[in-house]
């Protein structure tokens, strides 16, 4: 696995370099819009520390930041309503998990019919 690259995408939002819609924040985890939507409710939740990926951040995460993660994954959940109605959560990791920015992101979908899981 690469090492943990300092300005990538998330890292620069993380330090307020680059400005986000932001969901929900605490203090391990950050959530906000997605840029470019994939359905009506397209957010990302990020840990605050410096994880590539979700098999970075299971290996060196510790228990108050994994369950943190676990835990925003809800409340946006909850602040978008999703709860009732289901929604999907998926991170891509690596390169033939198609992850394009190399900071964990858990990507959470909902507010339609989401159709087949890959496309
Ligand atoms: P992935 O392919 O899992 O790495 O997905 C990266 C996601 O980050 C894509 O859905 C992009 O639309 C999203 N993204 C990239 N830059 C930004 C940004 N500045 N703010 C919010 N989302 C972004």
């Amino acid at each position: 696995m690469s090492a943990y690259d300092d300005n990538n995408i998330f890292a620069k939002i993380l330090r307020g370099e680059i400005p986000c819609t932001k969901v929900f924040e605490d203090d391990h985890t950050l959530a906000f819009e997605d840029i470019e939507p994939q359905a009506r409710v397209h957010v990302l939740v990020i840990p605050k520390g410096s994880y590539v990926s979700m098999t970075d951040f299971v290996e060196q995460a510790s228990d108050a930041e994994m369950a943190a993660l676990n835990r925003a994954v809800l409340k946006v959940v909850e602040a978008k309503d999703l709860k009732e109605r289901g929604y999907r959560v998926l991170s891509n990791v690596g390169e033939e998990g198609g992850q394009l920015v190399p900071h964990l992101h858990i990507h959470v979908f909902g507010g339609q019919p989401l159709g087949p899981m890959l496309g």
